[in-house]
């Protein structure tokens, strides 16, 4: 499997970035509410990949409540979306957008993960309780070991080495070990992944999972 291959979280399909892109919108462009389907990466890795629908009338605080979830949420840094120069505000509905948008999502503005955001096109879904629809995402991407190549299950943050299980357990200071996660934001501060409930099982039908239930940490 290609690094960047992702799947289906409506069918299952296996497919490459762009292909899943074109799937959705010829396969689960249905009845109902009027959506974005948004398309996000990381600025940096854009191996990390994610397909979504949210409401147009919704607000940017839905967006950046689901990226923090699946991406980003550590310890309640600040976020912001932004066009250029042009911050939006979280109530800022998303009809302000146009097909096309090219929006910078950034969380933490200590070590920042960036996030690239497109506006792809406007589809219809059926109506749900939750605002944002996970529809497609990439597969974990395959993280060697910097010390043997084995695959790795984890970043020693003080050094900025992916460790395997066993080369773990040769580092002294386990507090500074992250685990691996399937986000852009893997080994940055405390990340953890703790919020992400959006795993591909192929074995599993796709329902949507429901929202994470947690204590939001403070946001400052
Ligand atoms: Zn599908
Ligand atoms: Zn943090
Ligand atoms: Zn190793």
């Amino acid at each position: 499997m290609a690094v960047s291959n992702g799947n289906c979280f409506i069918c299952g399909k296996t497919a490459g970035k762009t292909a899943i892109k074109n799937h959705i919108l010829k396969e689960h462009d249905g009845d109902g509410e009027d959506c974005w389907l948004f398309k996000a990466e990381g600025a940096y890795n854009k191996d990390y990949w994610l397909f979504f629908t949210v409401p147009i009338n919704a607000a940017f605080s839905a967006v950046d409540d689901f990226l923090r979830d699946i991406w980003c949420e550590c310890c309640g840094h600040l976020s912001a979306f932004s066009i250029g120069r042009n911050e939006f505000d979280m109530s800022e509905k998303l009809s302000s957008l146009c097909e096309g948008d090219v929006i910078l999502y950034e969380y933490d503005f200590g070590s920042t993960t960036e996030i690239i955001l497109t506006v792809v096109d406007e589809i219809s879904r059926t109506k749900q309780r939750e605002k944002v629809r996970l529809l497609a995402r990439n597969a974990p991407l395959r993280i060697e070991c910097d010390r043997c190549g084995a695959p790795a299950v984890c970043a020693d943050v003080m050094k900025y080495d992916n460790l395997c299980a066993e080369c773990a357990k040769k580092v002294d200071d386990d507090g500074m070990l992250l685990p691996v996660t399937n986000s852009p934001r893997f080994g940055e501060c405390d990340y953890e992944g703790n919020y992400d409930i959006w795993t591909f099982d192929p074995d599993k039908p796709f329902p949507q999972p429901q929202k994470p239930t947690r204590t939001l940490p403070k946001r400052y």
